[in-house]
This record gives structure tokens, C-alpha cells and sequence, in this order.
């Protein structure tokens, strides 16, 4: 379309890794619309998932399966694609694709076989709670989820009490619960956290404050939906 800006037009050969809302539908953006209404194919986790959120978001485009079964196979089919000209988008179930979330085996594919890939970027849990969270930002690791034995994430805690900058962890409503009591068990009742849950959702809560405090509001909490969990370096105060 004349006059239109040349990054809403997929090109042929083109990989799009495209960040979805995690919970609010108008936080997709323009861009993000654009691209996968109009590349060849829109590659997603789970085909009923992706098509019931592009369906949502008034969306049409073919939908092809790329999750953590078949990655490895996916990513040399879909990077085969690219190659013969097709424009693709991978999106996750919400949020940034490859940010705990496949994704990383497709690019990986792409850039060996000097493919070009595209960041299309809005809304991760993580980066949304952290801009919100009043704790330090000009540093962070990043982890994702623990493992789900306990001896692994009660390790990674004790390992990780005194490292320097904030770190940011995932974590889903059937293990919070637990992830909050080895915290309370292993961290200094003052130490200052970040708990969202259900960012940009309608039960949207965000609590900043030491330790003691905000797990004592949790425990007086509803534990439903998705978490996202900041602790602060141990010097911090707020
Ligand atoms: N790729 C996604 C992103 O960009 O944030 C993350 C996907 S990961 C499979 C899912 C986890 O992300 C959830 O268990 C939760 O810890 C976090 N998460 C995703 N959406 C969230 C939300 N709306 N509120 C809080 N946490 C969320």
C-alpha cells in the first residue's frame, strides 16, 4: 500500500518472532497486527490456543503447530520455508515467544542458515512486572522457572542470596505457593520483592514491599492465575 510504512509488509524469506498479549487484547500492537494478518503462515504452540487467540484479536492466517515436541523437526521445516521464499511469524501462547516459551530452536535454525529474523516486540510478564515493581532495573537476571523438585529451587535460592542484582522468576498457581515458602524460608523476612499476579488481567495485583509483608498478603490472597516473582538485591531497601 503506497505511502504505508514498509515494516507493516512481511518479506518473502523473513522469520517475524511476534510478542501476543499475556491477558489484555489491545496490548498487541499495530505492527504485531499487521504482520500476521499478512504472512504466509503464522507458526504457534498449539493450533486451537493460537487460532482461539487470533480469533480473538480478529485475525485470519494459516496456523501451523510449533511446540516443545516437535521443535527440533519444526525448526529445520519452517527454516526450509523461509528459505524458499515464505514469510512466517511465530507467536507463543502469550507474550514474547522464546522468553520461556519455544521459540529458540526456530530462530537458532534461522540465523545458521543466515535466514533474517525479525523482533516484533510488546508484552512479557517479565519485563511488564519489572517496570512496575519500584526495585532495582539497571541489572537483572532473568530465570524463568525453577525446577519443579525442591531440592534444585531451594539450591538455587541459597546460591543466589547474595547476587547483586534483581532477579525475576516465573511461576505457575499450582507450585507459587511453595515457591513462596522456600522463599520465606531461606531469605531474610526484610528482603524486598516484587509478587504479580494476572498482569494486565482484570484481578491484576502487584505488591512491592519486604518479604514478611507481601507473603503475608499473599497468604490472605487469592492464589489463582499466573505469577511472576522479583527479588531485589539483598542490600535494597524501598
Ligand atoms: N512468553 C511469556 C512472556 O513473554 O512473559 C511467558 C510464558 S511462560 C510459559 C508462562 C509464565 O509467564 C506464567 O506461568 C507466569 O509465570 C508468567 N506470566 C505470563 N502471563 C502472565 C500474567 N498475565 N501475569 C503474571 N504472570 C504471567
Amino acid at each position: 500500500m503506497e505511502g504505508e510504512n514498509p515494516s507493516l509488509t512481511p518479506q518473502a524469506g523473513h522469520l517475524y518472532v511476534v510478542a501476543t498479549p499475556i491477558g489484555n487484547l489491545t496490548d498487541l500492537t499495530d505492527r504485531a497486527r499487521a504482520l500476521l494478518e499478512r504472512v504466509d503462515a503464522v507458526a504457534c504452540e498449539d493450533t486451537r490456543v493460537g487460532g482461539a487467540l487470533l480469533s480473538k484479536l480478529g485475525i485470519k492466517n494459516r496456523l501451523v503447530a510449533y511446540h516443545d515436541n516437535n521443535e527440533a523437526s519444526m525448526a529445520a521445516t519452517l527454516a526450509s520455508r523461509l528459505e524458499a521464499g515464505e514469510s512466517i511469524a511465530v507467536i507463543s501462547d502469550a507474550g514474547t515467544p522464546a522468553i520461556s516459551d519455544p521459540g529458540f530452536r526456530l530462530t537458532r535454525e534461522c540465523h545458521k542458515r543466515g535466514l533474517t529474523i525479525v523482533p516484533v516486540p510488546g508484552a512479557c510478564a517479565a519485563t511488564a512486572l519489572l517496570s512496575a515493581s519500584g526495585l532495582p532495573s539497571n541489572g537483572f537476571l532473568f530465570v524463568g522457572f525453577l525446577p519443579p523438585k525442591s531440592a534444585a529451587r531451594r539450591r538455587f535460592i541459597r546460591e543466589h542470596i547474595d547476587f547483586p542484582y534483581t532477579i525475576i522468576l516465573y511461576e505457575s498457581c499450582h507450585r507459587i505457593e511453595k515457591l513462596m515458602a522456600e522463599m520465606v524460608d531461606l531469605l531474610d523476612g526484610e528482603r524486598c520483592v516484587c509478587l504479580g499476579r494476572e498482569i494486565t488481567k482484570r484481578f491484576e495485583t502487584i505488591r512491592s514491599g519486604t518479604l514478611k509483608d507481601v507473603s503475608q498478603t499473599f497468604k490472605d490472597g487469592s492464589k489463582k492465575g499466573e505469577f511472576v516473582v522479583i527479588i531485589a538485591p539483598g542490600k535494597f531497601t524501598l
